[in-house]
């Protein structure tokens, strides 16, 4: 029998209102149902954003530094749990268990950066303008706060919205996304146990039009955090719009991998192969583009077709696995949609290009890792988010003509380059228009307690992770205190 799972609202693990569930099945095995979840409609939202709205005005005036106890047992309960929970990862989303413990690992970082900054929030004092008047400003919470959730990476992501949400005050109505239920029910539980008081967190389980939307549009929800894809974001932001909702938006990417003549290959393959198939591909941050210096690019190509021939596709609990499944059905399809896209834009398919049926894989939702080679800068292959297991190799001639081309797309979440010229290191980090660049290392990798986030279509200019998160979840307050007992006029009597 299939573990059953509930929403938590207003305190209470309870069904959906009208009855109804959905399965969750492992994608490296259909026959395992992983659990049944309800399937929540506005109702249970409604509730969740009242209890939310109630527990705030407690949890406001409780101490930062108290809220950041909390937060500390957060992460004790979470290094306990830490392999058990992995585990439900990968059955749950399919990466390999290494990679399921390391998106673990960033939300028990997350929950100790939280514990800390309970103690700092710093503001600001300033001098005043005028005799015997003090100047302040500190961070106030907001709210209640919407979060709404991808499933790539079902721990750290919410983590990293949540954790900060709670410390700066607010309180929290939660939507994770259906491929990740069961994750998201966890970590739920490690904050009730760790102290958090029932009504500040809220947990709706369903669709992103049945949860989503209402949440969204909900007048008493303050501020909504959001991370998927950009197509959904587009219209995250035009609806909020409506109500100058304060919004963050973590969207796509369309990641690249510089490799210069002067690079270390073997280190460079390395990291194309961590980059590209890691996560399956399903990464924000993936390397999903090659950009190779004309020099290097037949010799670099014929060591990576090498190592791709020799990734092993399997469950990812099994400690022979390179690479997991696809998460779903519907994501298969948009890689076999983009791989025909490839052969048709005259791109050559280099290896893989195909579903994996052999054996075991039969039961799973199994993709060959993929290269396209002969790819130019103007193909849909060199320029959309595909999030799976396909690369397309670019040549180019010179280190301004990769860096224009890895510019050419709308997205600008990761990018890396591979060089031992610290010139051409130095450029690559001024000139490419990317969130984040990395020196001879992959496009994936970011720690927990460093900004996250992108330019251009990746999001609207907010930052996860780090301290710029907390300044998304806090809103600046300014107070002046004049104790010169008369009237002051700033900018009349002191002129
Ligand atoms: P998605 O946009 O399909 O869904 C994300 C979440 O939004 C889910 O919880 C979903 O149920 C919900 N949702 C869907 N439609 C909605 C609507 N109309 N209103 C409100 N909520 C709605 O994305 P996904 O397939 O879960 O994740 C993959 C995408 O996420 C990729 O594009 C990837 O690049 C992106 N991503 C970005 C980052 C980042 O930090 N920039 C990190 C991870 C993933």
């Amino acid at each position: 029998m299939a573990d059953k799972y509930q929403n938590f609202i207003n305190g209470e693990w309870v069904d959906a209102a009208g009855g109804e569930t959905f399965e969750n099945r492992n994608p490296a095995n259909w026959d395992e149902v992983v659990g049944v979840f309800p399937k929540s409609g506005e109702e249970d939202l409604n509730a969740a954003v009242a209890a939310a709205r109630e527990a705030y005005d407690e949890w406001r005036l409780t101490p930062a530094p108290e809220r950041g106890n909390i937060m500390k047992r957060v992460g004790d309960i979470m290094v306990q749990r830490k392999e058990e929970l992995s585990r439900l990862m990968t059955r749950e989303m399919g990466k390999v268990l290494a990679e399921t413990r390391g998106d673990y690992q960033e939300g028990i970082d997350t929950a100790y950066y939280a514990s800390g900054e309970g103690r700092r929030l710093f503001g600001h004092t300033v001098p005043s303008e005028l005799p015997n008047k003090f100047n302040m400003s500190m961070r106030m919470p907001i709210g209640v706060a919407g979060i709404i959730t991808p499933w790539n990476f079902p721990m750290a992501i919410p983590t990293w919205k949540i954790f900060p949400a709670l410390l700066c005050g607010n309180t929290v109505v939660f939507k994770p996304a259906s491929d990740v239920p069961a994750t998201a029910t966890k970590l739920v539980e490690i904050l009730l146990d760790a102290g958090i008081p029932p009504k500040a967190i809220n947990l709706v389980h369903g669709s992103g039009s049945k949860v989503g939307t209402p949440l969204i549009k909900h007048p008493d929800v303050d501020l909504i955090s959001f991370t998927g894809s950009s197509e959904v974001g587009k219209i995250i932001s035009s609806e909020s719009g409506k109500d100058l909702k304060r919004v963050s938006l973590e969207l796509g990417g369309k990641n690249a991998q510089i490799v210069m003549d002067d690079a270390k290959l073997d280190l460079a393959l390395d990291g194309v192969i961590w980059g590209a198939f890691g996560t399956t591909g399903q990464r924000c941050t993936a390397t999903s583009r090659l950009i190779l210096h004309e020099k290097i690019h037949d010799e670099f190509l014929e060591m990576l077709l090498d190592r791709v021939a020799k990734l092993r596709l399997g469950d990812g609990l099994l400690e022979s696995t390179d690479v997991g499944p696809v998460v779903n059905e519907s994501q298969i399809k948009t890689v076999e949609y983009y791989v025909n896209v490839g052969q048709q834009e005259g791109a050559k398919l280099a290896i893989g290009g195909e579903v994996a049926k052999d054996g075991d894989l039969a039961k799973g939702w199994f993709y060959k890792p993929t290269v396209f080679t002969r790819v130019t800068p103007e193909m849909r292959i060199a320029k959309e988010e595909i999030f799976g297991p396909v690369l397309s190799v670019l040549k180019v001639k010179d280190v301004k003509e990769a860096i224009d081309v890895l510019n050419n797309t709308e997205y600008g979440l990761s990018s890396s380059m591979y060089t031992q010229d610290i010139n051409n290191a130095f450029r690559a980090i001024r000139d490419i228009q990317c969130g984040i660049t990395y020196i001879n290392g992959a496009t994936i990798g970011a720690e927990a307690h460093m900004p996250f986030g992108g330019m251009k279509n990746t999001g609207n200019g907010h930052r996860e992770g780090g301290w710029t998160v907390y300044e998304f979840f806090s809103e600046v307050k300014v107070a002046y205190v004049d104790f010169s007992g008369k009237l002051q006029r700033a900018q009349i009597d002191n002129y």
